[in-house]
């Protein structure tokens, strides 16, 4: 790489830019800061001691990330954001480039500099705006805000005075994407950086300071509150902001030797999950760290719940939820994977329905929190819904954050944490508590399909089912009467070989006249008897309409459950006076399916489909009558 040596104005040390597109070196002599002005070097005096953070980096430490030439860590930034202090270390790559490493939080995300496409001014920056940063994407802007630069050791890429106070924005991308965007000290963005988080053993690190190192560094801190003297145990202390004393309820600062910010003499709830209790979730171990009552109030009513903060060394920190003893698991969510969809939010391909919104505030803490967390800090808050999941928004002036809530039930809550008695029974229907007897799209999905094989059963019976048994052409008597013994007939017999229905089919040159006929089947060896009439008819003609036709020369009877044996049936004809009618074409099949019988069939595959359809909508309507938004108008209720 192309560096750049010169000599420390202020105290004569050697002084070492390693990357060319340094223009700020602290001197490792004198602890001054040393700005390249084109060929000249000037002071800007001695910088503020280092912060002691927990930070498991160190400068000269040398890795290798994803193929890219290897790096030196060969700048360190650390700024404060007014919650406390954070590190931003400058990855100095052999080939002379360079990216930060910043850590916040315990987690790394790696930011490499593209260029800045057209950006808003820092005025007209606001949280949730969304922004085309080109290549990279749409990106939503999570944070803006000012940090001051505290100190620094090593080189940095920027020629600014150390206590200035930088302007950036935060945003998230598409596939958990991050960038900032840089104001520096002026109105207009400087630079940009994209990246994403990274795993610390991903960086190839050569040696970091271990876990264990730095837990012992924390657990030398032996901490009592202020206010009561009780012992503070903290799980977190490297991240943690505020601690509510568990003992006396007060709340105390943790980045500031623990003042006291608010006095209490005793705590003002008790968490049904105690502080510190352990338990195993998603496969890890967490533990409660910290609780927090809050409530949003509608129309003059308070509706409040319980959030227990969760913390793991490695995962960092998740919440349990209690609202009305329903429960929830909740993650942090990517705000870039976040993607609007008309009224609904999408994320990870699964659509979630807005539910209802409000502004919420903080009412009572205990325990030990990563924010600046205040006895009424209020967030304005929207639920989106997709159960078992619950996807929300909550927002501020300067922030913005997107989780996930998974539906638990209480009684799983208190096996995983080992707790005593029961958990507290749950008082309606939670926004996104899943459906009794599961979705239910299976069983419909499987109704579905059974009506499909019912009518393609019947279809292929009603072709290729029925067998004929027996055909006769009926001739009338010239001088029979219509009704009178002469007209009628037993035709010859036949055999029923098996027991089905019979279909009695008569076929009559009828026009514009009818024949009805009486019929019986006969048993010829028992004598059982089966009655069955039917009629044909047929007229047609023509009025100012046109033409018409009613009826048809053909009619069909049946006659139910006929047992094997031999039959005759005996016919009684009746027709149209002064009609003439010279016979008819009789013809008997039997098995031939019907559409009752189809018909029972659903009715049986439909029974248990619509007892679910009943129960799902009087629970989605006591779900939705909970809700902001309409159950019906918001894009339909019943989205199986
Ligand atoms: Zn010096
Ligand atoms: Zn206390």
């Amino acid at each position: 790489m192309s560096g750049y040596e010169g000599r420390c104005p202020s105290c004569g040390g050697p002084l070492v830019f390693r990357l060319g597109s340094s223009l700020l070196r602290i001197c490792d002599h004198c602890g001054v800061a040393v700005a390249r002005k084109g060929a000249a070097l000037a002071a800007y005096g001695k910088v503020a001691e280092l912060i002691p953070t927990s930070s498991l980096l160190a400068l000269g430490q040398e890795g290798g990330y994803e193929g890219a030439p290897r790096f030196d860590l060969v700048g360190r930034l650390q700024l404060d954001y007014g919650t406390g202090t954070w590190d931003e270390w400058l990855m100095g790559f052999r080939d002379g480039t360079w990216a930060w490493l910043s850590e916040s939080q315990g987690k790394f995300h790696y930011l490499g500099r593209v260029p800045v496409p057209p950006a808003p001014g820092f005025a007209d920056l606001h949280v949730g705006q969304t922004l085309d940063l080109g290549p990279p994407g749409t990106f939503v802007v999570i944070e803006a805000g000012e940090a001051r630069f505290v100190t620094g050791q090593g080189e940095l890429p920027f020629d600014v005075e150390p206590g200035s106070r930088l302007r950036y924005a935060d945003l998230s991308g598409p596939d958990g994407q991050f960038a900032t965007l840089d104001y520096g000290t002026g109105a207009t963005a400087e630079a940009l950086f994209v990246g994403r988080e990274v795993a610390l053993e991903d960086l190839g690190l050569t040696r970091t300071r271990s876990d264990e190192e730095r837990r012992t560094k924390v657990a030398v801190t032996a901490l009592s509150c202020p206010q009561c003297g009780g012992p503070l145990e903290l799980h977190a202390p490297d991240q943690a902001q505020r601690i509510a004393c568990p003992y006396c309820g007060s709340l105390l600062d943790a980045t500031r030797d623990l003042a006291v910010l608010e006095a209490l003499s005793h705590p003002p709830v008790t968490p049904l999950i105690p502080l510190g209790s352990a338990g195993r979730w998603g496969g890890i171990e967490w533990a409660v760290i910290g609780f927090m009552q809050r409530s949003v109030t509608a129309e003059g009513v308070r509706y409040p719940w319980d959030e227990y903060l969760l913390y793991q060394a490695r995962q960092g920190f998740r919440w349990l939820v209690e609202a009305k003893g329903h429960w929830s698991f909740v993650e942090p969510v990517n705000a870039g994977d976040v993607i609007d969809r008309l009224s609904r939010k999408e994320y990870r391909g699964q659509s979630f329905r807005p539910f209802q919104g409000g502004t919420a505030r903080v009412d009572h803490v205990l325990g030990e929190f990563y924010w600046a967390v205040a006895r009424g800090d209020e967030t304005d808050t929207a639920d989106y819904i997709c159960p078992p999941l619950m996807l929300s928004r909550e927002g501020t002036r300067k922030e913005l954050n997107w989780s996930l809530g998974t539906y638990a039930e209480g009684e799983e809550i208190w096996k995983a944490f080992g707790l005593t008695g029961s958990p507290p029974e749950p008082r309606g229907i939670a926004p996104h508590q899943p459906r009794p007897f599961g979705e239910a799209g299976h069983v419909y999905g499987r109704f579905l399909l059974g009506l499909a094989v019912a009518v393609f059963l019947f279809l292929g019976f009603t072709v290729s089912g029925g067998h004929p048994l027996f055909q006769q052409s009926v001739s009338i008597p010239r001088t029979a009467a219509s009704g009178s013994p002469e007209a009628a007939l037993f035709t010859d017999p036949f055999v029923v070989p098996d027991e089905g229905n019979l279909e009695v089919r008569v076929r009559a040159p009828v026009n514009n006249s009818w024949l009805y006929l009486d019929g019986a089947l006969v048993n010829d060896e028992t004598g059982g008897l089966d009655e069955f009439d039917l009629e044909v008819s047929y007229y047609a003609g023509a009025d100012s309409d046109g033409s018409w036709t009613e009826g048809g020369k053909e009619a069909v009877a049946y006659v139910a459950a006929v047992p094997p044996g031999r039959y005759v049936m005996r016919l009684a004809p009746q027709w149209e006076a002064g009609r003439p009618l010279p016979g008819y074409e009789l013809s008997v099949r039997t098995h031939v399916p019907r559409v009752h019988q189809i018909a029972f069939v659903l009715l049986a595959l439909a029974a248990w489909p619509l007892f679910l359809a009943w129960r799902h909508f009087r629970f989605e309507s006591q779900r939705w009558s909970e809700s902001d938004h309409p159950w019906f108008t918001s894009g339909g209720g019943g989205d199986d």
